[in-house]
C-alpha cells in the first residue's frame, strides 16, 4: 500500500517563516498595486486616504489601506470589482445570504486552479487522500462550499460522490453502497445525517473515517459529538467566504489546535472590531483577509465580521504556518442580553455538557416591559422523561445551572420530545430575535 499523504504541498504548509513573509511582502505589493490599477473603488479610496501603492514596504503597512466591507461588495454588486474584463471570467459564485441580499464574486480559471490548491492542501491536513471516498453533501449551486470542496478532492486524486444536500436517507444509503470514507457537510448537517444513520441501522455498516466540515462554526463540544454518534470518526474544519474566495482560507490538521491559514494565498490580520486597530497576534477581534493571489475580484482588507485570534505557535503536525481559532461567532450574531454580550456558541457549549439532552436546540428573545428573555428549547433523548416532573426539573436546574456559569444570564429552558426541533441540512439557523417586533 502506498504511504498516506501528510501534506499536499510540503514546499508551502512547512516554508520557514521569514521565506514565507518575504513572499507575502512580494504578493502583497503586487496585489496593492494590481488593484490600484485596475479596481476603480479601491483607487478612488486610496486616493482619498493618499496612499500609493509604492508606499506598501513592509507587511504591516498593510494598515495604510483601506478597509473593504460587505456593503462595497453589494453596492457594487454584481461586476464592479471584477479586475479583469468579463471575459477572463470562467465561473460565478454568491453568497447563501445568512445575513441579507446575496453578493457576488468572479473567478479566472487561474483562480480555479489556486482555489482548488488550497482545498486539497485542507482536505490532506483533515486526513483525506487519494485513497478516499468523498461524499459532498453541500447543496451544489452559486454556494461556494460544493463547488470549492468539489475540485480541491479531485484535484489531490479521492474519488468525488456530488450528492449536494437533501433526501438524508439516500445519503445514507450511498454512503454505505459507495464505501464513503470522507463526509463534506456543515456541522448541523452532519450532526443530522448521523440521527438518520443511527435511525435507519446503518451507522455501523459504514466506513466512514473523516468528517472535513465546514461553512459554519461549531463548538468543540459539538464535534466531540459528532465523532462520537459517527462511531469514533475524525472531525475537521475549515473556514472560508465567498468575498475571498469560499473554503480554503484556512483548515484544521488532524491535532484540531487551530485552523492553518494558507498564508501564500492570504494575509490575515486581526482588528478591534470598534476602533479598526490591528491587534498582536494572540488577541481576540475580528478577522481581516487581504488576497495576495487573486485575479477576478480581489479583497483588500475585507472585514469578516468572523471573531477568533491568530495563534503562531508550532503545531504538531509540522505545518508552520499561523492558524486562527475556531470562529467564536460573527460579530453580527453576538447578541446583547440585558446588557450581556452573548454569543449562541456559549449556549451550545453548555447545552452539550449536559447528559440526557440532545444536540439540537433553539434560542428564542423575546422583550417584555423592557426586561429581555431568552427561552432554550432543547430535545430530550428520553422522550419518556416527560412523564416524570421531578426528573424533568431536576435536569432543567442543571441546564440552567451550566448556562448560568457559561454565559452569566438566567434562561428559561423547555425540554421538549425527541425529533421535534428543526433539523438543517445546509447552515443551521437556531436563533430567533423577536425583541424589536
Ligand atoms: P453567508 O455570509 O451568506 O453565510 P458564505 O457562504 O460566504 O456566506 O459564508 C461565509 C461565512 O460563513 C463566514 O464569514 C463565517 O461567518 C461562516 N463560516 C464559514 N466557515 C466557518 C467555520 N469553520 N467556522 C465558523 N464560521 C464559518
Ligand atoms: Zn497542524
Amino acid at each position: 500500500m502506498s504511504k498516506p499523504m501528510r501534506m499536499f504541498n510540503p514546499e508551502m504548509e512547512t516554508m520557514p517563516h521569514e521565506q514565507m513573509r518575504a513572499l507575502q511582502l512580494e504578493r502583497l505589493k503586487r496585489m496593492v498595486a494590481y488593484c490600484y490599477e485596475r479596481v476603480p473603488m479601491y483607487r478612488t479610496r486610496m486616493d482619498e486616504m493618499g496612499v500609493k501603492p509604492a508606499d506598501i514596504r513592509t507587511l504591516s503597512d498593510v494598515s495604510l489601506l483601506p478597509f473593504t466591507v460587505k456593503d462595497d461588495v453589494r453596492d457594487n454588486y454584481p461586476y464592479g470589482l471584477l479586475a479583469v474584463p468579463m471575459k477572463e471570467i470562467v465561473r460565478l459564485h454568491a453568497s447563501s445570504g445568512t445575513t441579507g441580499k446575496p453578493i457576488t464574486a468572479g473567478y479566472t480559471r487561474n483562480d480555479l486552479n489556486n482555489w482548488a490548491e488550497m482545498v486539497a492542501r485542507l482536505c490532506v491536513a483533515g486526513g483525506a487522500s487519494d485513497e478516499d471516498i468523498a461524499q459532498i453533501s453541500f447543496g451544489y449551486g452559486l454556494f461556494t462550499g460544493a463547488l470549492g470542496l468539489h475540485y480541491g478532492l479531485e484535484k489531490l486524486g479521492a474519488t468525488v460522490v456530488p450528492v449536494s444536500s437533501g433526501n438524508t436517507e439516500r445519503q445514507i444509503m450511498l454512503m454505505r453502497d459507495f464505501g464513503v470514507t470522507v463526509l463534506i457537510a456543515t456541522p448541523a448537517y452532519a450532526m443530522y445525517m448521523a440521527e438518520t444513520a443511527e435511525r435507519m441501522g446503518l451507522i455501523h455498516e459504514l466506513k466512514l473515517k473523516y468528517g472535513i466540515l465546514g461553512a459554519e462554526g461549531s463548538t468543540e463540544e459539538m464535534r466531540a459529538e459528532l465523532e462520537r454518534r459517527w462511531g469514533g470518526i475524525t472531525v475537521t474544519e475549515n473556514y472560508g467566504l465567498t468575498e475571498i474566495m469560499g473554503p480554503g482560507v484556512a483548515g484544521d490538521c488532524i491535532y484540531k489546535d487551530g485552523m492553518h491559514i494558507n498564508e501564500d494565498y492570504f494575509w490575515c490580520e486581526v482588528v478591534d472590531p470598534d476602533t479598526g486597530k490591528t491587534l498582536p497576534d494572540g488577541e481576540y477581534g475580528e478577522l481581516v483577509i487581504t488576497n495576495l493571489v487573486k485575479e477576478g475580484q480581489p479583497m483588500l482588507r475585507y472585514r469578516t465580521h468572523d471573531i477568533t485570534r491568530i495563534i503562531d505557535a508550532p503545531c504538531a503536525c509540522g505545518r508552520t504556518s499561523r492558524r486562527i481559532e475556531k470562529i467564536r461567532g460573527r460579530s453580527d450574531d453576538m447578541l446583547i442580553v440585558r446588557g450581556v454580550n452573548l454569543f449562541p456558541s456559549q449556549v451550545e457549549t453548555a447545552l452539550l455538557g449536559v447528559k440526557g439532552i440532545g444536540p439540537h436546540y433553539e434560542i428564542v428573545l423575546t422583550r417584555k416591559n423592557y426586561m429581555d428573555k431568552v427561552q432554550v428549547k432543547v430535545e430530550l433523548l428520553d422522550g419518556s422523561l416527560l412523564e416524570s416532573y421531578g426528573a424533568l426539573e431536576e435536569l432543567r436546574r442543571e441546564i440552567q445551572a451550566n448556562i448560568r456559569r457559561i454565559c452569566q444570564l438566567d434562561m428559561e429552558i423547555t425540554l421538549v420530545s425527541p425529533n421535534t426541533l428543526k433539523r438543517f441540512e445546509g447552515k443551521a439557523r437556531r436563533v430567533t430575535d423577536l425583541r424589536n417586533q
